[in-house]
């Protein structure tokens, strides 16, 4: 389907041509990780890592082809200011060191604006991501060793899994918080390195002073949730994995934290519950990850991003153009967004509690959509 699509690029009004295979898509947003040309045991398996060569022709066709804008851009268009033509927000998930050592320079040489969302556990390499830990298990001691893990931990005995996707899609999403803890201390058990040499070995994520280089640079900084977790098994814990991860950043940062990016991107991560949450804390965007196109009438608690991970034209214009449009398509014929509309603030705040940013700027509430583009759409 990719090398389909990718096709479309060489046919002379490709842009337009993309245009009818879908519903009007107004904001781009991609979606990077790590920012690397050679993986490691940490790495490896997570499909997370774009080279240097890839990431810098990613950014001359943004800059070619779309207008990039910041996280105030978008805000400013939810209160009414036109996006320009073609805009695209970058954005990079996960905190890695990388995003200041190899992307934010490039970034600076393009022009681009960016937003990072981090796992404040992970600064200063105090403590690898669980995904991370999954991802060296599996390369340096196998699949056995997952498995017997989660033998280890309570009520998952009769689970087992057969791929490092498995764990990802089916286990992890699965388990709650204690059993995810459980589970975490379970692997480190089995690879007998405590857990500050493993992080401090692997050495992924950003310190804080990367991270207050990158908030004074022209990155902004976003919530991403303190350990990486499946939103959708948070009951009570949203204070400790999302407000204090929000409180760490702004006191290291000295930026305002307005974004969410929702850790696997998937709405089913998006409860009710977080949702409410996340208003009723003021986070002014939330991004989602799977990989469709926002359109017009997309609001600023729902955007969805692309993962890029190409380093040809033909296939970015089939990643970041064609397959959102794509995939949006067939949600829409098949039904498949479970989405929860987003709520004015009359349904999510209670007497005597402030309005959250969503709603507090002039007339454009949580349902605010995005103002179409001024030409393509
Ligand atoms: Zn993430």
């Amino acid at each position: 389907m990719n090398a389909a699509a990718g096709t479309l690029w060489y046919l002379p009004g490709s842009f337009g041509i993309a245009r009818i295979l879908g519903p009007p898509y107004s904001l781009r947003c991609v979606l990077f990780h790590d920012v690397s040309d050679t993986e490691s045991a940490f790495t490896k398996g997570l499909n997370g890592t774009i080279t240097r060569k890839n990431f810098e022709q990613a950014l001359k066709f943004l800059t070619k082809h779309y207008t990039p804008v910041s996280l105030q851009d978008v805000l400013a268009g939810f209160d009414g200011r036109a996006l320009p033509s073609r805009p695209v927000l970058v954005t990079f998930d996960d905190g890695y060191a990388s995003v200041s050592e190899v992307a934010a320079p490039l970034c600076s040489k393009f022009g681009v604006p960016a937003v990072v969302f981090v796992n404040a556990a992970c600064l200063d390499n105090r403590q690898l991501a669980l995904d991370n830990l999954i991802c060296y298990v599996t390369n340096v001691f196998g699949l056995d060793t997952i498995n017997a893990a989660i033998r280890a931990v309570k009520n998952c005995a009769g689970f087992e899994i057969h791929s490092l996707t498995e764990v990802f899609a089916r286990f992890l999403p699965s388990i709650s918080l204690q059993a995810r803890k459980s589970f975490r201390d379970s692997l480190l058990q089995s690879v007998r390195i405590s857990e500050s040499d493993l992080a401090a070995e692997a050495s992924l994520y950003l310190s804080s002073q990367q991270l207050r280089d990158l908030a004074a640079f022209d990155f902004d900084i976003g919530d991403h949730t303190y350990t990486h977790v499946n939103c959708r098994v948070l009951t009570d814990e949203f204070a400790e994995e999302i407000d204090r991860n929000r409180a760490i950043l702004e006191l290291v940062s000295g930026k305002k934290v307005r974004p969410f990016s929702v850790p696997y991107g998937s709405s089913a991560d998006l409860t009710g519950d977080l949702l409410n949450h996340l208003q009723k804390s003021g986070y002014e965007a939330i991004f989602l990850a799977e990989g469709r196109a926002n359109s017009p009438r997309t609001d600023r608690c729902r955007l969805n991003r692309v993962s890029i991970r190409a380093g040809n034209d033909a296939a970015l214009f089939s990643e970041i153009e064609v397959l959102p449009r794509l995939r949006t398509a067939r949600s829409l014929l098949f039904g498949a967004a479970n989405r929860q509309p987003c709520r004015r603030n009359s349904g999510i705040e209670k007497a005597g509690q402030p309005s959250p940013p969503f709603t507090s700027r002039g007339n454009a509430g949580m349902g605010a959509e995005l103002p179409r583009a001024n030409s393509e759409t």
